[in-house]
């Protein structure tokens, strides 16, 4: 219990609190609309950009998503009754959202971006880009978001 504690801080009350009808999720909105500062951006995010950031981070996360995310379902994973619920938009989720905005921007609105046209990214992930790297188009996470928004099926990576 202490180890899941340490590595999911509040995992454990959350988990309990939904067991006991009182999670209280809170959506993408709530979060975007609080930021301040360098991620102020991210209440502009459009629903297309939501939806992609919350297929390329949460998908591949051990937590359920438990928050509105714009019309994408609360997250229902085989063993949902064990898998610790997500609350709310992480820290990682905002500013993953916030560089998708800005470098990728969401299928009509490639201009937003002030990088070269989308064509000319990488369609596979770097090994040697660190996953906490999202200014690098070849990020895992930069790829796995070109790949929501584009419809692609997700493929393994690395
Ligand atoms: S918001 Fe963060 S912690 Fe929650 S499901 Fe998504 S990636 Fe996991």
């Amino acid at each position: 219990m202490q180890a899941v504690s340490t590595v999911y801080p509040a995992g454990v009350e959350q988990w309990a609190a939904e067991r006991a009808g009182d999670l209280d999720p809170v959506p993408f909105r709530a979060v975007a609309d609080r930021q301040t500062g360098i991620y102020d951006c991210v209440s502009d995010c459009s629903r297309a950009e939501v939806s992609g950031a919350v297929k390329a981070t949460c998908g591949n996360c051990a937590k359920r998503r438990a928050w509105d995310a714009e019309g994408e379902s609360p997250e229902s994973k085989s063993g949902e009754e064990t898998a610790l619920p997500c609350r709310e938009p992480c820290s990682f989720l905002v500013a993953a959202a916030r560089e998708f905005h800005r470098h990728e921007g969401d299928a009509s609105d490639d201009e937003s971006s002030g990088e070269a046209s989308t064509d000319d990214r990488p369609t596979e992930s770097d090994p040697s880009v660190p996953r906490g790297d999202l200014t690098d188009p070849a990020n895992v996470y930069r790829v796995r978001y070109r790949r929501a928004r584009d419809g692609q099926t997700e493929r393994p990576e690395p």
